[in-house]
C-alpha cells in the first residue's frame, strides 16, 4: 500500500484502474442526452443536400440584373415560386425570376437571388432595386459532406450534438452503457432523512451529493444505503450490491478505531493507496475488492464531494471513453485571502464571476462540515502545499461546472 501520495500521483493510480470494455447499448436520440458516443457517426447526407437559398427572395440570373438600383430598377418575369421543401420544376430563363424561401433549393437556370426588402412585387413582374448576388446561395455541402465524420466515439452527446446527429440522418446512436457506481454510507451516527435525528446523529447529506456527482458524469447511482461502523456490515451490504463499475464508500477511513472501511477493505481486498497530500480530503483511499475498484472517500460532506470531483469523475470519464477533460483551470483575482497548508495541496471552496476579468472570493467558513460552501460555492481555489493567496493575487480556480 502506498501513502502519502501527492494528487497528482494518487490521479494517475485511480486512472490506472480503468479497465475499459463498457458495453455498448443503441438508444434513439431522444434518449441519448449526456451519453458518451461508442461509434464514429458519419453524416449519411449532405446538407444543404444541394445549392439552397440563404434568404427570401427572388432567384434569376445575375447577369440580368446588373446595374440595378433604386434610380433604374430591373423588370423581371416571375415564373413561380419555390417554398421550402418545394423545389420549382422548371428552368430560369433570361428575363426571368423565381420567387424563393430559405431554404428552397436555387431553380435551375439561376445562379443568384435578389433579398426580397430590395424588390417590389407588380403583378406577374418583379422590379429590383439592387442587383442579384450568388453570395446568399449555400452550396451543397456546405454544412454537413456525406461520409465525412462529424461525431466520434468518445464524444459527449450535448444539446447541440444530438441535433448534429439528427441533421446527419441518425435517428438512433451507440452509447457506451451508463456506469453502475455504488453508493454507501458507514457511520453509526448516520440517519436517513425522514427519520428522526437522534442526539449526535447527522442526516446522510453524502449519499445525495454523491448520487447528484455521479449522474452528471454519466453515471447509475445503486443507493447502497448505510451501514454501521462494523465489518461484518459491510460485507454483507456489499454482497447484495449486484454488478457495479466502481464502488463509492463513505467515512470510515480515518485513524479512528471505528473507521472500518480501511479495515475491511485491508482485510478483504488491496488497497492501492491510503492519504493523499490534500486538504479537504486527505484520508481517502484506493483499493480493489474482487476486481471492484473501491474509493473510500472520507465522511466529511464537503472532503467527499470534492475527492468525487477530483479523482471520482476523472475515473468515469476515462471508463467512458469521454475524450474531453473532467475538469480545467483558469486564473482570477482573488477577493479574498485563501489560507493554504503545510505541505498540502488545498482546494477552498470559491465563487466565481467571469466578466471582463474573472474574480473568484471565498464561500465563507471553510470547514470541510460545512456542505453549504459546495452547495453556494462554483470554484474550487487551488492553493499548492505550502503557499497562500492574498486579497488581490491571482489564483487558480477549477470551476464546478454542476453549479450555476
Ligand atoms: P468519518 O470520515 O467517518 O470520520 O466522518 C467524518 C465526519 O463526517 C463525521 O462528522 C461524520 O459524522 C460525518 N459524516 C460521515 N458520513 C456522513 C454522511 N453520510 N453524511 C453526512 N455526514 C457524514
Ligand atoms: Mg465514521
Amino acid at each position: 500500500m502506498r501513502t502519502n501520495l501527492s494528487v497528482e500521483e494518487a490521479l494517475e493510480l485511480v486512472l490506472g484502474e480503468v479497465r475499459g470494455g463498457l458495453k455498448a447499448e443503441e438508444l434513439p436520440l431522444r434518449e441519448a442526452l449526456g451519453r458518451v458516443l461508442a461509434e464514429d457517426l458519419p453524416a449519411l447526407v449532405d446538407h444543404p443536400d444541394q445549392d439552397d437559398t440563404a434568404i427570401d427572395g427572388y432567384a434569376c440570373r445575375q447577369a440580368d440584373t446588373l446595374g440595378a438600383s433604386p434610380e433604374s430598377p430591373v423588370r423581371l418575369r416571375l415564373i413561380g415560386e419555390a417554398p421550402a421543401g418545394r423545389p420549382f420544376p422548371g428552368r430560369v430563363g433570361p428575363g426571368e425570376a423565381v420567387a424563393v424561401y430559405t431554404g428552397a433549393p436555387i431553380p435551375e437556370g439561376a445562379d443568384a437571388v435578389v433579398r426580397v426588402e430590395d424588390t417590389r412585387r407588380e403583378g406577374e413582374e418583379v422590379l429590383l432595386f439592387a442587383p442579384a448576388s450568388p453570395k446568399d446561395i449555400r452550396p451543397k455541402g456546405d454544412d454537413l459532406k456525406r461520409g465525412e465524420v462529424y461525431l466520434r466515439r468518445g464524444d459527449l452527446l450535448t444539446p447541440g450534438r444530438l441535433g448534429l446527429a439528427a441533421a446527419m440522418g441518425h435517428p438512433r446512436v451507440r452509447v457506451f452503457r451508463r456506469p453502475r457506481v455504488g453508493i454507501l454510507s458507514t457511520g453509526d451516527e448516520v440517519v436517513e432523512p425522514g427519520e428522526p435525528l437522534p442526539f449526535g446523529g447527522v442526516y446522510n447529506s453524502n449519499a445525495y451529493s454523491l448520487l447528484g456527482l455521479v449522474l452528471e458524469a454519466g453515471g447509475e447511482p445503486v443507493l447502497l444505503g448505510k451501514v454501521e461502523d462494523r465489518p461484518e456490515a459491510l460485507l454483507e451490504r456489499l454482497e447484495g450490491a449486484g454488478p457495479l463499475d466502481l464502488l463509492l464508500t463513505s467515512g470510515g477511513v480515518s485513524m479512528g478505531a471505528y473507521d472500518v472501511v480501511r479495515r475491511v477493505l485491508e482485510e478483504r481486498g488491496e488497497v492501492v493507496f491510503w492519504k493523499v497530500k490534500q486538504q479537504p480530503g486527505g484520508p481517502l483511499l484506493l483499493a480493489r475488492l474482487g476486481g471492484l475498484p473501491v474509493l473510500g472517500l472520507p465522511g466529511n460532506p464537503v472532503s467527499s464531494m470534492v475527492t468525487f470531483f477530483l479523482y471520482g469523475r476523472p475515473f468515469l470519464f476515462r471508463l467512458q471513453e469521454r475524450t474531453d477533460p473532467p475538469y480545467a483551470s483558469l486564473w482570477a483575482k482573488a477577493l479574498t485571502p485563501f489560507r493554504g497548508a503545510k505541505g498540502k495541496k488545498v482546494f477552498r471552496r470559491g465563487v466565481l464571476a467571469l466578466g471582463e476579468e474573472a474574480v473568484v472570493r471565498t464561500t465563507g467558513n471553510q470547514s470541510s462540515g460545512v456542505l453549504r460552501s459546495m452547495a453556494f460555492g462554483n470554484a474550487l481555489v487551488v492553493i499548492p502545499p505550502d503557499g497562500e493567496v492574498r486579497e488581490g493575487e491571482r489564483v487558480e480556480v477549477i470551476p464546478l461546472t454542476f453549479v450555476p
